[in-house]
């Protein structure tokens, strides 16, 4: 459907609606509503039932009921504040409709004496008597469709009253366009789809808010329709544009490789080839190498770069930050020290001279391999010939900037990801569906599992004793405190407790990192631990991801229930890195709940970041992935991947079919502009 003036009008502002001015607006923005669409994906959370009529012998208290009765007799009190109390009655008893604060006038207008009525109303107890005060919902009998009716529940926020915000609601319900189906008429027949509007009308007028109701997988099937469908437009235009194919011979880079002091596992290995192939190639390479912390892939990268440089191209590869930058600068240098390779490095750091001869060093080619940080995607940056950028540990990305990224390069620059984000696998097309994949799912032989063990907080002392042990061997140890609340000064205070409680035993030999560092300080204190002037790192936030520590081989997590297990798994990764074996001891605060044991003994006995992902997933939702937070997705308004499994596959499915056919149709414009999926779309 193509998107024009007239059935623009969803995606209009709020103000555009009757009712809603400057001020309501505000408030509707709280609750993430802008555009009236996005009224349309906020689902009533529950209903008032009114639709039935109850007999007064059949009241239940606290509930709001409907009744059908008779207007028997008034009682206006002459004492002010005391209520008037109207008794009515059905063929089975009396009740009592009770007015605070109203005019004898009105009640005798809307309950006329000795007429039938309809009223709704949560039904009370007060003095041997049923009764309704103020009823919401008062009738006579014969427009009983005013008050017996279905009521949507909406979650409300501040300056956001039920009836008002309905009343807004059902004003765009009432204007919904007619749009015609964009599914294939085989699945909206097999999955006994409603169309658009008829699903949309069922959530928020018939109680059909159901996760797994036909009505609301309709909708999560669009959504997810949609967003596969984005990613697989930009993934065929980035294929479009013709590159100039790398040359090169690979066994030159197996010099390079054979003289490491460790053999490739199989998965680096088809990882090299799947990237060789894609180098070669007149499509340019958008790929991603997903492995678990540890799995080797910055080594992938650099025999890439080394390929793409003897193909005579440069390289950039960018690291998240200066530590990872120089780590990687240094095995670089170490790899290929060697060969007449000219690498440098690049970050917020380097001084002004020094900068000014690398940019003129990469503008005349003289520079072919480049490591930095983000400050090597400059404006001012020119290359002379850039044929790959590599990017580490950039979880962050999400499709927008992976899109931005493979403009920069230009027509001729492949684009090289890599990701230790642990995701269900189940979700790879989801979150990279505009990218190829490389897995890399097993660890380097000399690598042993991690050992995960918890403890109950109270048992600490046997910790101490543990890295007394440890630090006797030279060994390094990771201990974090997560946040544990809210209250930055809280979460402070407590931090520095444990840091003086683990001081004490081990003097001058502990280093903390808290958020409320700067950046620089934090490097510094790295740098400490990374030069083993300190043993043991308290930090409160996530230590900084890829940075090898070879010589660190136990991490403490305390309040370990705070963390997902994915990113529990993540965190155990930083040690056990080198050839020792590795320990990981989760601390906890009190008796574990059942689940919470369960969860626990999902990473004692995997070491599959991939498997544990998929379980937490199952266990705790998919809001809560950090793949999901991380890859910088659009959230999804419905669809839930834990519950609509097969819809995903059904999408990916249908989606490969439409790829081979018409695919430029803009049938599916107004689908993707619902979702907010438009903006996604790449110009590359
Ligand atoms: P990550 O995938 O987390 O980026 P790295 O590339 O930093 O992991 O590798 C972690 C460690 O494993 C490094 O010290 C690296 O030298 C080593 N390593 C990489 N590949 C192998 C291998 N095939 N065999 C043994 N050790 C390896
Ligand atoms: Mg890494």
């Amino acid at each position: 459907m193509i998107i024009n003036k007239k059935n623009n009008y969803l995606f209009s502002k709020v103000t555009n609606l009757k009712g809603v001015g400057t001020k309501l607006s505000k408030y509707l923005k709280n609750k993430k509503i802008e555009k009236i669409n996005d009224l349309l994906w906020d689902f009533p959370y529950s209903f008032t039932d009114r639709r039935s009529i109850a007999k007064t012998n059949e009241l239940e208290v606290g509930k709001i009921q409907t009744i059908k009765v008779k207007v028997l007799k008034y009682n206006f009190p002459r004492i002010r504040n005391l209520p008037n109390r109207i008794i009515c009655e059905d063929n089975c008893g009396k009740i009592d409709i009770v007015f605070f604060n109203s005019r004898e006038g009105y009640i005798k207008k809307i309950l006329p004496l000795n007429e039938m009525v309809i009223i709704s109303g949560k039904i009370n107890y007060y003095k041997g008597k049923y009764q309704i005060s103020n009823p919401e919902y008062v009738s006579n009998s014969e427009k009983s469709d005013f008050v017996q009716k279905l009521i949507p529940k909406y979650h409300l926020t501040e300056g956001l009253n039920e009836k008002s915000y309905r009343k807004i609601i059902d004003q765009v319900l009432n204007k919904l366009p007619n749009i015609s189906e964009w599914h294939d008429p085989k699945i909206v027949q097999k999955l006994k789809f409603k169309n658009w509007k008829e699903s949309l009308l069922d959530i928020h007028k018939n109680k059909d808010k159901n996760i797994n109701s036909t009505s609301f997988r309709r909708l999560a099937y669009d959504e997810i329709f949609a967003h596969l469908l984005i990613l697989s437009k930009n993934r065929n235009r980035i294929r479009k544009n013709k590159k100039k194919r790398k040359d090169f011979d690979e066994n030159i880079s197996r010099e390079i490789i054979d003289n490491l002091d460790f053999k490739l596992t199989r998965c680096q290995d088809k990882a090299i080839k799947d990237i060789n192939y894609d180098l070669k190639d007149n499509k340019r390479m958008f790929r991603i190498i997903q492995g678990d912390v540890g799995s080797g892939k910055t080594i992938v990268a650099l025999i890439s770069a080394y390929n793409v440089i003897i193909s005579n191209f440069q390289c950039a590869f960018m690291a998240p930050t200066e530590i990872l930058a120089k780590q990687h600068y240094e095995l670089a240098k170490k790899i290929f020290g060697k060969t007449k390779i000219k690498i440098a490095m690049i970050t917020g750091k380097t001084n002004y001279l020094k900068k000014k001869i690398i940019l003129k060093e990469l503008l005349n080619g003289d520079i072919q391999f480049i490591i930095g940080t983000h400050s090597l995607f400059q404006k001012k940056i020119f290359f002379k010939k850039l044929g790959l950028i590599i990017i580490d540990e950039q979880h962050k990305f999400g499709v927008k900037q992976r899109m931005d990224l493979a403009k920069k390069g230009g027509d001729n620059c492949d684009v090289l990801l890599m990701s230790a984000t642990p995701i269900p696998r189940t979700m790879m097309l989801t979150i990279y569906g505009d990218m190829d994949v490389s897995k890399i799912v097993e660890k380097p032989l000399n690598r042993k599992d991690i050992i995960t063990l918890s403890k109950p907080e109270e048992k600490l002392d046997q910790i101490i004793l543990f890295i007394k042990k440890l630090i006797k061997q030279k060994d390094q140890i990771f201990w974090v405190c997560p946040l544990i609340d809210e209250s930055k000064i809280l979460n402070y205070s407590s931090v520095i407790k444990r840091f003086k409680l683990v001081e004490k035993f081990f003097p001058n030999r502990v280093g903390l990192i808290h958020g409320s560092m700067d950046k620089k300080d934090k490097e510094d204190v790295l740098k400490e631990f990374l030069n083993k002037r300190i043993d043991i790192l308290l930090s409160t936030t996530v230590i900084e991801v890829g940075i090898d520590f070879p010589n660190a081989t136990l991490i403490v997590i305390e309040n370990a229930n705070k963390f997902g297990l994915a990113q529990l798994h993540q965190l155990r990764g930083r040690v056990g890195r080198g050839k020792k074996q590795g320990t990981c001891i989760l601390v906890f605060k009190g008796n574990l709940s059942k689940n919470a044991i369960r969860r626990i003994n999902i990473l004692k006995k995997n070491n599959d970041g991939f498997l544990i992902a998929e379980e937490d997933m199952r266990l705790r939702g998919y809001g809560d992935i950090i793949g999901f937070q991380q890859s910088g997705i659009k959230y999804f308004r419905i669809a839930d991947p834990v519950h609509h499994q097969d819809l995903f596959k059904l999408a990916e499915k249908e989606i490969s079919q439409i790829e081979k056919n018409a695919f430029e149709s803009n049938k599916f414009d107004y689908l993707m502009k619902l979702f907010d999926r438009v903006e996604l779309i790449s110009e590359v």
